[in-house]
């Protein structure tokens, strides 16, 4: 997961009123479908929603794949919110690579 290339920083629109509307950072954009990402569609400018502590989250299950917990001793000594955080990570990254690979499947049949 690369947060960093996602670039989701509203706060680059706030010095735009014009990009803002457009973005969608208050309130849904009218341009159809301004934001894509896969699959789906937001009327939200990204930088709105996701928030910084869901940014960390993901931040620290990248350093936690490289062996790194946020907090000292074990995985039993870790704040339940962070065990729970990581845990629904870890389902979405499973379920978002297993429909890429039905889809990789899916491809392969019809080719
Ligand atoms: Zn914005």
């Amino acid at each position: 997961m690369a947060l960093p290339e996602l670039n989701l920083q509203c706060g680059r629109c706030h010095e735009n009123p014009r990009l803002q509307i457009e973005n969608g950072c208050k309130r849904d954009s009218p341009v159809p479908d301004r934001w894509q990402i896969g699959e789906y569609t937001f009327q939200r400018c990204p930088g709105s929603i996701v928030t910084r502590q869901s940014y960390e989250y993901i931040a620290a299950y990248n350093w936690r794949e490289k062996g790194f917990l946020p907090n000292p001793g074990g995985w039993m000594e870790q704040p339940a919110k962070f065990v729970e955080a990581m845990g629904i990570i870890e389902r979405e990254i499973t379920r978002e690579s297993k429909e890429r690979m039905e889809e990789v499947n899916r491809r392969g049949r019809n080719a």
